[in-house]
């Protein structure tokens, strides 16, 4: 296992479209375990997206079971996800291995059922509400080249300098 480097912003490898897993085989589950690596070595990371270790495929991991005051999954692994439904919007604050200098106000969906694949490619859905679904959702923006920064109402009032990240 190894920690892997995490791409920061403005590097142009995290604007790119990320492609699609085809193979679900011993390549791909080692780096999945280095991208989960990679996520707990850093500051209190919920999520990781492969495009921020400069993999452009769709493979996210999400945890946000350290903060265990919201419901959750627990460790979920989602290789070619896709939202499916969702409801509500909600505004909370984020922020970003990729972008460790600040965090932002960001509008998301509250509730929000999706459909993935798990490290074997077996089909598998989730409900996820709260703050495990906004983590799901800012990782899946990583997929589409998206950061917070993009979703921000208003650079000026939804953007905090952080002083440590932790
Ligand atoms: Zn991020």
């Amino acid at each position: 296992m190894a920690v892997l480097e995490i791409l920061t912003y403005p590097d142009p490898r995290l604007e790119q479209i990320a492609q699609p897993v085809g193979q679900f085989d011993d390549a791909l589950r080692t780096f999945i375990a280095d991208l989960e690596e990679t996520r707990l070595a850093g500051p209190g990371a919920v999520g990781i997206a492969a495009p921020q270790v400069g993999r452009s495929q769709r493979i996210v991991i999400v945890d946000i079971s350290t903060k265990p005051k919201n419901p959750n999954h627990g460790h979920m692994v989602l290789i070619n996800p896709e939202i499916t439904d969702w409801e509500g919007f909600a505004v909370g604050r984020e922020g970003c291995l990729s972008v460790p200098d600040f965090t932002g106000n960001v509008i998301r969906a509250e509730r929000i059922t999706l459909e993935a694949r798990d490290e074997r490619g077996t089909r598998r859905q989730f409900y996820c509400e709260g703050f495990e679904a906004r983590a799901v959702q800012h990782e899946m923006d990583h997929l589409d080249g998206l950061l917070f920064l993009d979703r921000l109402v208003s650079r000026r009032n939804d953007l905090f300098k952080r002083k440590v990240y932790k």
